[in-house]
C-alpha cells in the first residue's frame, strides 16, 4: 500500500510514551504486512508551546489537512494549568477538531471477556460488547446562538440555543449508516423529539436519509432518556447510536465506562471526504495525559494501539488488519497481560508500557 500519510503527535504526559508502543506496531505493519505509511510527527499541546509560543503551529495545522490521518497522544498538564485560555494545550486539540470540520466523533465501547469483571455491571450484560456511539461533534447546544448570560429583570439568565441545521443531521446520519454498514447493519437514532423541535427535525431528517440511500441498514429510533436506561440495561441490543452533541457527550461517556478502564478507550473524529475518497481524520484515546503515572512507564498503550487499529480500518479501508490488531490486544488480556490500571486492588506485578507492547507485537507474530 502507498500514498498512505499518517501525522503523528504524541504531545504531552504519557502521550508520547504510548505513542512509542504505537510507533513500532506501525513499523511491524510495514514490516510484516506490507503497510508502509508516509508517516511525519510533530507537536501538539504543551510541548508545542514550549517551542512555538501557540499549542499548535501553522505549519502543523497545514500539515494535519494534507494528510490522510491524525493520530494524537494527548494533552495537558499541570505545568500549563496557568497559561492564558487562548494558548492552553486544549486549544490545540480543538484547533485540530474545528479547522478540519470533524463533525462524526466515533466512542466505541466494547467490553474485552476478560475485562468484563471491571465493569460496574453484570458480567453477562456486557462480556462481548461491541457498540459505536456516533457524536455530532461541531454544532447542537454547545455552539448555538444566543448564548449567553444577561440581565431580565431584576435577575439573570443563563442561555444557550439547540440548534441543528438538516444538513448538519444529513451528514451526521450518513457517517451511521455508513459505518453500520462496516458493522451489525443496524443504527439507533436518539434525540428528545417527544419535547424539542431540533428533535423532530433530527428524527424526520435520519429517517429521510435512510429512506432514500440506506434502505439495507436496520434504522430504529428511541428517546435519548429512555436510550441511556437502555445501554445500562441490555447494551448488546444495539450496534450504532447515532445522536447530537449533547446527548452524545452523556451517552459515550456512560457506553465508555460499561468497559472499564480509561487507558483501554480508543476513539475517532471524522469529517468530510477528501479528493482521495478518505475523510478527514483524527484518532486519539479518550484518556488525558495523566500527569500522575507520566514519565514512570505504567502508562497503558491499549487505548492509543486501538485508536490506530481504527485508522486502519476508516481511514484505510483494512479492516482485516484493524481486527488482526484487536485480536491481538484480546489475546494479550486474555493471557493475563496487564498494566497496573488494569490491575485493580490485586497483587499481582503490572507490566510496564513497553512490555505491553512487546506482548502486542509478540500476539501480531503469532497471528501470521
Ligand atoms: P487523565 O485521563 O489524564 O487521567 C485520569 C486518571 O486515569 C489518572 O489517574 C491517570 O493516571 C489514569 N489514566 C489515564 N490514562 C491512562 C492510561 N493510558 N494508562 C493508565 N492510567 C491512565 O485525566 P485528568 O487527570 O483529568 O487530566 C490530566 C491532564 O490531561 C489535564 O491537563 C487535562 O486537561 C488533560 N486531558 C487531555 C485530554 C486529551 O488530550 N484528549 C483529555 C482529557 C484530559
Amino acid at each position: 500500500m502507498t500514498n498512505s500519510s499518517l501525522l503523528i503527535l504524541p504531545g504531552d504526559g504519557i502521550g508520547p510514551e504510548v505513542m512509542a508502543e504505537v510507533n513500532r506496531i506501525i513499523e511491524w505493519f510495514g514490516d510484516r504486512r506490507g503497510l508502509v505509511f508516509d508517516v511525519s510527527e510533530d507537536l501538539v499541546g504543551g510541548c508545542a508551546y514550549d517551542v512555538h509560543g501557540v499549542p499548535l503551529a501553522d505549519a502543523t495545522m497545514a500539515r494535519a489537512q494534507e494528510v490522510d490521518a491524525v493520530l494524537l497522544g494527548a494533552v495537558g498538564g499541570p505545568k500549563y494549568d496557568n497559561l492564558d485560555f487562548s494558548v492552553k494545550p486544549e486549544r490545540g486539540l480543538l484547533r485540530l477538531r474545528k479547522e478540519m470540520d470533524l463533525f462524526a466523533n466515533l466512542r466505541p465501547a466494547q467490553c474485552f471477556d476478560a475485562l468484563a469483571d471491571f465493569s460496574s455491571l453484570k458480567r453477562d450484560v456486557v462480556a462481548g460488547l461491541d457498540i459505536m456511539i456516533v457524536r455530532e461533534l461541531t454544532s447542537g447546544i454547545y455552539f448555538g446562538e444566543p448564548r449567553g448570560i444577561f440581565e431580565e429583570g431584576n435577575e439573570r439568565v443563563g442561555i444557550n440555543t439547540q440548534r441543528y441545521t438538516e444538513s448538519e443531521i444529513d451528514r451526521v446520519a450518513r457517517a451511521a449508516f455508513e459505518l453500520a454498514r462496516k458493522r451489525g447493519n443496524k443504527v439507533c437514532s436518539m434525540e428528545k423529539a417527544n419535547v424539542m423541535e431540533s428533535g423532530i427535525l433530527w428524527r424526520e431528517v435520519v429517517q429521510k436519509v435512510h429512506d432514500a440511500d440506506y434502505p439495507d441498514v436496520e434504522l430504529s429510533h428511541m428517546y435519548a432518556d429512555a436510550g441511556a436506561m437502555q445501554l445500562c440495561r441490555w447494551p448488546k441490543q444495539f450496534d450504532v447510536i447515532v445522536t447530537d452533541n449533547l446527548f452524545g457527550d452523556l451517552l459515550s461517556d456512560a457506553a465508555a465506562m460499561l468497559t472499564g478502564s480509561l487507558g483501554m478507550l480508543p476513539s475517532a473524529s471524522l469529517g468530510a471526504p477528501m479528493a482521495n475518497g478518505r475523510p478527514k481524520a483524527l484518532y486519539e484515546p479518550v484518556h488525558g495525559s495523566a500527569p500522575d503515572i507520566a514519565g514512570q512507564g505504567k502508562a497503558n498503550p491499549i487505548a492509543c494501539v486501538l485508536s490506530f487499529a481504527m485508522a486502519l480500518r476508516y481511514s484505510f479501508d483494512k479492516g482485516d488488519e484493524a481486527a488482526r490488531l484487536e485480536q491481538a490486544v484480546e489475546k494479550v488480556l486474555a493471557d493475563g497481560v496487564r498494566t497496573a490500571d488494569l490491575l485493580g486492588e490485586e497483587g499481582a506485578t503490572p507490566v510496564s508500557t513497553s512490555q505491553m507492547g512487546d506482548a502486542i507485537l509478540a500476539a501480531l507474530d503469532a497471528s501470521l
